[in-house]
Formats: structure tokens, C-alpha cells, sequence
């Protein structure tokens, strides 16, 4: 059948599947069959050939997790540095994670690649994670050098760009087509693609809308260190604790937080309608910018409804953008299962490649 497909010869078939049982990338079990003639076997892909630790940021936690080549995570460890932690601090929280991760791989799975999908500032070629604001006494934590004799190769990928990549290749975006993500959440960030080229995916530094200058005077302090960045006013690091204020109990981390927003009739509250009214302008500013065909939206306050329209009104009639065809607004989901699959194609990719030219 496979041949048949592929439009190739039976006895290469048999060949190439031999060569992937060897690796047992491929396993091949035969039924006891009454009939006399060829049995036929029964192939499965081994998703715990091997795998990979990806390591991530949510809210103010590390996560590390063991994550099979079916995108599966079969174990995840948290941890949570204070912000105060500097290099030192991170490199041995994470150092732990990563082990603790490990050890839920199940034997005979072989850990191929261990992968940071990170916010803030990135050097992706040097692996050098340059600057976050949950911990503003990191600075320029080379991950190659901390963390290169632990065995597997080191990735290092924005996790906006991870995540953006996981959507394009999902949704099978069109060579040409043009999308821009915007997160807004514990901090807010964006993404821009063309077809499923992330720009700027190598360097690990673009689109830092979150520290963009409001100048509106009010002089509030930001995680970066500058005054009255667009953060200050929207994310939820800033907006959290007057939120919960106004609606007693409204977690203060990003999953739990979705739950409860997308209940709750938020258009009335004047931290939502201030913080509301920034975020539209500027994701209609940036759609005149790049002009995008799709505009995801993700993180927790877009999971409510009322929200969500919003955004949807303010860029059809964005005036800007009347000629042009309609922008398409959808949300993201909420499990970052993009952001898992859109980090590890390329090492998972890599390192298949690696075992299959591999000798046995
Ligand atoms: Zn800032």
C-alpha cells in the first residue's frame, strides 16, 4: 500500500522499512494468520524513540518538559526563581529542571535535544538569552556554555516565534500569506510570517511592542527599566492586582486567568476599557505597518468573547485598510501545543535525520 502511495518498488519498501526497524524508529509485528501465503505485518511509528527537553517561561515560572516525537509530553517539572534570581540562580534552577525532566524518559528513549523557547531578548546564533524582564538581574546567560555538557545539542528559539511557527505549520499557511501573532498576557509581544518564514526567527529579537513608549506622562515604572511602556498599562503583570480589585479572586497567572476572563463581563471595568483601547490601537498600527492576511490573537484576555469582537471591529474598519482585503482575526489556543510543536520540528528534524544515517 505504502508502495502504491509513494509510487515505489516493493523491494525498497522492505528495504527502507528494515533499515528504520533496525533503528527501531519503526516497529513490526506480525499477527499469527490461519491463511497460508505472505503474513502481513503490522507497522507502528516508535514516538519514544527518542525525544527532547523543552524548557519555557510562564508567567513568572520555568517549566521543563519531556516531550516525545509525537509532540506528546509525558512529564514536565516547574520551578519558580524569585525576581530577584540573577545568571547564577538560573543556571542552576534550570540545570535541575532539565535533569528532573530527563529522568521521565522512559529507558531505551534517547534525549536528542534540549530546547529554550524563551521571552524577552535573544541572541539565537551565540544561545545567548540577553535580557528578560521577569528577571532583570539576568544578563546575557550564555545557555551553550551553561548547559552543553549535559549531552544533547542546545536550541535556543523566541517563543513567540516557536509558537507562530506551530500555527503556520498547523494551519498550512500559503507560501505568500502574511501573519501577524499578538500575544497579550503576563507581558505582550508579537510575531510576523511570511508563509511559514518567521521574520527575524534567527536573530530572536523582534516586534517588542510590550516596551513600546506611550509618553503618556503617567510615570509608571516597567519590568525593562524604562517609564510608561505600553506593559505598564495592559499586561497582566501591571493590570493583574487592580483587576483583582475590581473582581475578587481573578488569578494572576496566564491559564488560570483565561479561564476566568472569558466569564466575566469585562467591558465596563475602566482598567479593561483603558488597557483595551491601548492594545486596539496599536494592533491597528501595526496591521498598516505589515499588513497582514491573518492576525492571531493569544494569551488570556482575548478568550473573552466581548474582547475578541472588539478586535475584530476595530480592524475591519480601520480605515487604513478598507481597500484591502479583510484581515482574518481568529484566537490561538490556549494549551501551547504550537509553541511545543513549532520549537522542536527543526531538532526533532535534525536529529531523525542524525539516527537514520546513524550506523548499526
Ligand atoms: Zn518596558
Amino acid at each position: 500500500m505504502i508502495g502504491r502511495e509513494l509510487g515505489i518498488r516493493s523491494t525498497t519498501i522492505s528495504d527502507l522499512v528494515g533499515q528504520l526497524v533496525a533503528r527501531d524508529l519503526v516497529h513490526e509485528n506480525t499477527p499469527r494468520s490461519r491463511t497460508k501465503g505472505r503474513p502481513t505485518s503490522i507497522l507502528s511509528f516508535n514516538a519514544q524513540r527518542l525525544g527532547a527537553v523543552y524548557v519555557t517561561v510562564t508567567d513568572q515560572s520555568l517549566v521543563a518538559s519531556a516531550v516525545d516525537l509525537n509532540m506528546r509530553t509525558i512529564g514536565q517539572v516547574i520551578a519558580n526563581p524569585p525576581p530577584e534570581a540573577d545568571n547564577n540562580n538560573l543556571v542552576q534552577s534550570l540545570r535541575q529542571l532539565i535533569k528532573d525532566a530527563a529522568r521521565y524518559f522512559p529507558p531505551g528513549m534517547e534525549n536528542g535535544a534540549i530546547v529554550f523557547s524563551l521571552s524577552g531578548l535573544l541572541d539565537v546564533p551565540g544561545k545567548i538569552w540577553c535580557v528578560s524582564s521577569r528577571w532583570p538581574r539576568m544578563r546575557n546567560l550564555d545557555l551553550g556554555q551553561a548547559f552543553g555538557d549535559l549531552g544533547p545539542k542546545i536550541w535556543l528559539i523566541r517563543n513567540l516565534d516557536a509558537e507562530l511557527t506551530g500555527i503556520s505549520q498547523a494551519e498550512q499557511h500559503g507560501e505568500e500569506e502574511t501573519s501577524l501573532l499578538l500575544h497579550w498576557g503576563h507581558g505582550i509581544g508579537a510575531a510576523y510570517a511570511v508563509g511559514r518564514e518567521v521574520v527575524n526567527r534567527n536573530r530572536g529579537r523582534f516586534c517588542e511592542i510590550g516596551h513600546w513608549m506611550l509618553g503618556n506622562g503617567q510615570n509608571r515604572q516597567c519590568t525593562c527599566g524604562n517609564k510608561d511602556c505600553l506593559e505598564t498599562v495592559a499586561a497582566l503583570w501591571a493590570i493583574g492586582p487592580r483587576l483583582a480589585e475590581e473582581f475578587p479572586g481573578l488569578p494572576q497567572n496566564e491559564r488560570e486567568a483565561a479561564i476566568t476572563l472569558a466569564r466575566l463581563d469585562l467591558l465596563d471595568s475602566p482598567v479593561i476599557k483603558s488597557a483595551l483601547s491601548d492594545m486596539l490601537r496599536l494592533t491597528a498600527n501595526l496591521c498598516r505597518l505589515l499588513f497582514p492576511d491573518r492576525v492571531v490573537l493569544t494569551g488570556p484576555f482575548v478568550q473573552n468573547p466581548d474582547i475578541f469582537r472588539k478586535f475584530v471591529d476595530t480592524l475591519a474598519v480601520a480605515p487604513m485598510l478598507r481597500s484591502v482585503d479583510k484581515v482574518r482575526v481568529s484566537t490561538g489556543d490556549a494549551h501551547q501545543s504550537a509553541e511545543v510543536s513549532g520549537a522542536l520540528s527543526g531538532p526533532f528534524e535534525e536529529c531523525l535525520a542524525a539516527l537514520v544515517s546513524r550506523e548499526v
